[in-house]
């Protein structure tokens, strides 16, 4: 397990963030986690970083802030915070996230709560968001167990199994096996994923039309110059990072007014700290007219009205049913690793890379390309085993682009 665990801190860090000679690495992780980021730093320093800075989360802490703290304070965001991230993105520091939560740290917060705070980061951490959103920075978020995580995935079984449970099967969805191979195991699925990137651009679709048996029934106009890309990214200073570990998406943006129909979850979404479940969207011009969930709706509803263009698509990614952690069979509720299993969408903001020259562009020159800005980002699956995705091309030609659930191109 040890060798593991370095093989894994050494992946996130050399190839995820790809940390510089020089360079600062703010590393944020669950305290809970402390052990494992602590090998996150050690493999940082062997790589030649400057300084790690660690910030610490606690889901207990947080949620005792949301349920009692002033009223007030889900409006603001102090200096401090506001210097300690958009000061080391302008210092050209590398991010690395630890992602670990229980998926229900937040249940019976108030939910405007949620938005209100997420609104305001967002507003003050504006250019450390951008610089993250447009590649400016090189930035990775991985995951690692936390017990209440652990018994969310793998309920039945004690928390030290589901521990275990959930650390083997993190290690098999990012290509760990303990051999000191994951470096070359992750060239090669980079060099693959970039080859059906390029057939995508080269297809250059107007439209996918998407079907399935749950009742989806969804047409997305893309930008014209849009820009399909996936795994890793490289910054203006060409540092080549991969921003999630694992990732097995491509991806681009829609075209902000261009999705029309009907769009079925197929998976649970874990957003901001609450579980929705069985929902579904109605999408007009592109704007989400109806959502309705089984479960959680209020916490869809609310985090679909973050700000007035939460309620748009800002992410279309393609991901084969028949895929290394789909074929887990496991529900992580971890977007991180659910996403990575289904194909999905996303509403809210879309990423600058997905149209040509996005990355130089203002948030107003995105927008009139017809990329959505948003404070809001969140991933949501919908792939099936016979989803069915047909695209279709600017001179009218129709070409399927996914069958029973997996690329026919
Ligand atoms: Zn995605
Ligand atoms: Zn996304």
């Amino acid at each position: 397990m040890q060798e593991k665990w370095n093989e894994y801190a050494k992946l996130l860090v050399e190839v995820g963030a790809n940390v510089q000679k020089g360079q600062t690495l703010m590393l944020s992780s669950p305290i809970e986690c402390a052990p494992f980021a602590r090998l996150c730093a050690s493999a940082a320093y062997g790589a030649g970083c400057r300084e790690v800075v660690v910030i610490w989360g606690d889901d207990a802490l947080n949620r005792e802030r949301f349920l009692r703290a002033d009223d007030a304070v889900f409006d603001e965001v102090p200096a401090w915070t506001r210097h300690l991230y958009n000061d080391y993105a302008e210092e050209n520091a590398a991010f690395l996230a630890i992602s670990a939560r229980d998926p229900e740290a937040l249940r019976g917060v108030d939910p405007k709560r949620i938005s209100r705070s997420q609104l305001a980061r967002f507003k003050a951490l504006d250019p450390f968001y951008t610089a993250q959103m447009n590649n400016s920075l090189a930035w990775c978020i991985g995951s690692v167990p936390i017990p209440s995580w652990a018994k969310k995935v793998f309920p039945d079984v004690d928390e030290r199994e589901a521990m275990d449970r959930l650390w083997d099967a993190i290690f098999e969805a990012v290509r760990i096996k303990g051999d000191g191979k994951a470096v070359e195991r992750w060239r090669e699925h980079l060099a693959l994923m970039d080859k059906r990137t390029q057939k995508l651009n080269e297809l250059h679709f107007k439209t996918l039309h998407y079907t399935n048996s749950l009742g989806t029934d969804l047409t997305i106009e893309l930008p014209a110059d849009h820009v399909w890309a996936a795994g890793a990214a490289t910054t203006p200073r060409g540092q080549i990072f991969v921003a999630n570990m694992p990732t097995e998406e491509i991806f681009t943006a829609p075209l902000k007014t261009g999705v029309n129909g009907v769009v079925y979850a197929a998976l649970p979404l874990v957003v901001n700290g609450n579980v929705v479940d069985g929902f579904h969207f109605v999408l007009k011009d592109g704007k989400i007219v109806e959502a309705h969930a089984k479960t959680g709706e209020e916490f869809l509803k609310a985090a679909i009205s973050v700000d007035e263009n939460a309620c748009y698509l800002g992410e279309v990614a393609l991901v084969p049913y028949d895929s290394p952690i789909s074929n887990q069979n496991i529900l992580y509720y971890n977007t991180l690793f659910d996403e990575n299993a289904r194909c999905h969408l996303a509403f809210g903001r879309a990423y600058p890379e997905c149209v040509e020259g996005g990355d130089k562009l203002s948030n107003e020159e995105l927008e009139a390309r017809g990329l959505n800005q948003s404070a809001a980002h969140n991933d949501f699956m919908i792939g099936t085993a016979d989803l069915s995705i047909v695209g279709a091309t600017a001179d009218g030609r129709e070409i399927p682009v996914f069958t029973e659930g997996n690329f026919a191109i």
